[in-house]
């Protein structure tokens, strides 16, 4: 927990004169986003995207029930009115004549592969995928799920999905063959589009595999997909070494390659489907997510133009990969709506060594950088020398997103990173929630070290105690949202029962975040962690960020994750996962480390917070996205392995066997 004497970053002079949201600009624009929702959101959908059809203006901009014992959970937004997110993220910049503008800098895995995409390239791209599309009789409506890397062809397929009203479902190219299976039977394409592999640091990733082995268990199971798009990307895989499938499989370079370049837009209804995206499944089965146009469109193209505070001439780069939210969000959508020249980055940060991003930011003029705390901790451990090799000075804008970033993270991306030069926007968001929602805004909020800071325009926060009474001021308790925004999830899909009983089934007429949160005297939000998460010790109830900070805190300490175990006395016990600083082993030679990082915690929490445990960690479970899965650490420190439930999500399962024999040396 940050003390009151903790520093505070206010955003700098140079900053807030530039920047599109100045000052106090930004509780004016608040307030009125929440006074005045349709006059607020009226005037941004105006200026951020060009409408087919504008909304209707007898009615309110959102027509909403957030209340199941009125009826079903509905969400509408901007009704009556008709768009194409493919038109608005490139159709229209070409248009304009920005055709020539780079809209993809392409970094393969290895230094010397790349490439380049103007917007005009785009758009002929996109045409051809959606004439391809509708020649094998994909329609408005049809799902399509897609399982790529992380290259152009990705986003093309995304936005050729949407041209023509196809609804994309993008499955992490990480995941394996059940685990795209189950997201296959789930929504039941006609097509799904992949390439031949991919390669992320020393190793290849033969996809197309992947891909024969998930539809061989799909129609097993009763859906039989007719069509296999596969992109040949020769770099990583080559065609020769993946079988082919003749009747079903295509070859993208001949059967896309070969369509026309122009394609007529779909004009979509403003709550016509836009995509399905599973969350990452960090607390259980992930939920299939569905997205709608405008809102949705809304919402993506308003938090990144005010939060990354994008101006034309800024080179954007978030390293997230489309196959979660904010590879959608901050990847595909919301940067083409703004016409941006961004880096799609195929590889992993710590290839060929931990300089790899820093080595691009300078080569490709870097201006605003995005990435997730599991990214930063994970170089932050390989020393500074690998920052500090390069000069990173195009750098103006930090970001991050995932997980709560260790007040320790976050001064070391701040100081180290970005030379104490650049704000970093810790941005608060879900899948569900579409876009950012507690956000600083870089010309108007001072920062703290891990706290997400303010509510985005529109979005009304509360937080409640466990029954249901809204806390005001200072406090702590379950992060509730009050209405609805422009870019929430509108059900979970073929499912919207779960949909309500998840999110709107805690407390009447609230959306439920999952995350529990703390608020303080400058209204300040600090995510404490999952909710499921919360520790109790003696009656006291101790988030699982706060631990784990103390425990980066220490020099020592690269990463922490912590989990609840059974204690006769105090009801639970604190037990603390560690992974040491590089060039550490697992456990430590040094007898005194454990008493260090247990001190830690009591000096920066008190005694009440004192692990009575420190498992040592060589490596975390985590999801895919890089998120800690606690809900398996809680069992491998109850030692009840043999119920670890969903593991299908987890980046290296192999972990869990190291962190078990690990147990009885800790
Ligand atoms: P599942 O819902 O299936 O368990 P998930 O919650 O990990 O998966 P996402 O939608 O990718 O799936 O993650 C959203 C969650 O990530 C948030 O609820 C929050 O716990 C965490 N999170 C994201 N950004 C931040 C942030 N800036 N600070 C703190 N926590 C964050
Ligand atoms: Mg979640």
């Amino acid at each position: 927990m940050v003390k009151s004497d903790e520093k505070v970053y206010p955003p700098p002079d140079d900053v807030v004169s530039s920047a599109h949201i100045q000052g106090k600009e930004y509780s004016e624009l608040y307030r009125q986003s929440i006074e005045n929702p349709d006059v607020f959101w009226s005037l941004q959908a105006n200026k951020l995207l060009t409408w087919n059809k504008k909304w209707r203006s007898d009615t309110a901009i959102c027509a909403y029930n957030f209340d199941t014992s009125l009826g079903p959970i509905n969400i509408r937004w901007f009704e009556g009115s008709e768009l194409n997110l493919c038109y608005n993220a490139v159709d229209r910049h070409v248009e304009a004549g920005y055709g020539d503008r780079v809209a993809f800098y392409w970094e393969g895995n290895d230094v010397e592969q790349d490439g380049k995409m103007t917007y005009q390239e785009l758009q002929n791209l996109v045409c051809q995928i959606s004439n391809y599309l509708k020649s094998v009789g994909i329609k408005k409506g049809d799902d399509v799920t897609i399982y790529m890397p992380m290259i152009p062809e990705l986003p093309a397929a995304m936005l050729a999905c949407a041209r023509i009203g196809a609804v994309h479902s993008v499955v992490f190219a990480g995941f394996s063959a059940e685990s795209l299976a189950s997201r296959i039977q789930d929504s039941k394409p006609r097509l799904v589009v992949t390439a031949t592999g991919s390669k992320r640091g020393p190793k290849e990733i033969p996809l197309k595999p992947i891909v024969d082995e998930a539809l061989d268990i799909c129609s097993k199971q009763g859906h039989m997909v007719e069509k296999c798009l596969v992109y040949d990307h020769h770099q990583a895989v080559s065609k020769e070494s993946v079988n082919f499938h003749s009747g079903r499989d295509v070859w993208w370079q001949d059967a896309v390659l070969t369509q026309s370049t122009s394609c007529p837009v779909e004009r979509m209804d403003a709550e016509a489907p836009l995509f399905k995206l599973y969350t990452s499944g960090s607390t259980g089965k992930p939920k299939a997510v569905l997205h709608t146009t405008a809102g949705y469109a809304v919402g993506a193209a308003a938090t990144f133009k005010y939060v990354f505070d994008y101006k034309p001439g800024d080179i954007y780069w978030c390293t997230a990969d489309c196959g979660w939210i904010t590879g959608h969000s901050y990847v595909t959508y919301g940067p083409l709506f703004s016409c941006a020249s961004q880096v799609l980055f195929e590889g992993v940060p710590t290839w060929p060594d931990a300089g790899r991003c820093w080595q691009i930011v300078d080569k490709l003029k870097v201006t605003i950088f995005y990435t997730a705390p599991t990214a930063i901790r994970a170089l932050n451990a390989k020393g500074d020398s690998y920052v500090t090799k390069y000069s990173r000075s195009s750098l103006r804008l930090l970001g991050s997103v995932g997980e709560p970033i260790n007040p320790e993270a976050w001064r070391w991306y701040y100081e180290v990173v970005g030379n104490s030069r650049c704000p970093i926007m810790d941005t608060w968001w879900q899948t569900e929630t579409g876009a950012h929602m507690i956000t600083p805004l870089v010309g108007s909020t001072p920062l703290k070290p891990g706290s997400a800071t303010l509510p985005f325009f529109g979005v009304e926060p509360c937080i409640c105690d466990e029954k249901g009474n809204e806390i005001h001021g200072e406090g702590e308790g379950l992060l509730m949202i009050k209405r609805p925004w422009p870019s929430i999830m509108r059900t979970v899909a073929g499912n919207h029962d779960r949909f309500e009983k998840t999110y709107f089934g805690m407390f009447k007429g609230m959306y439920f975040t999952g995350d529990g949160c703390r608020r303080d005297s400058d209204g300040y939000y600090w995510i404490i962690g999952r909710v499921d998460d919360v520790i109790n010790v003696s009656g006291h109830r101790i988030g699982t960020a706060e631990v784990e900070s103390a425990l980066v805190g220490h020099p020592a300490c690269a990463e922490a994750a912590v989990v609840p175990v059974e204690h006769a006395i105090k009801g639970q016990a604190i037990y603390a996962f560690v992974t040491l600083m590089e060039g550490y082993s697992h456990p430590p030679q040094d007898p005194t480390l454990k008493e260090a990082l247990i001190g830690a915690v009591r000096k920066a929490i008190g005694a009440i917070a004192t692990p009575d445990f420190i498992h040592w960690a060589p490596g975390l479970p985590k999801t895919r996205s890089g998120k800690i899965m606690r809900r398996i650490l809680r069992k491998i420190a109850g030692k009840e392995e043999e119920s670890l439930g969903d593991i299908s999500t987890l980046a290296d399962p192999s972990v869990v066997e190291t962190l078990i024999a690990l147990r009885e040396n800790s």
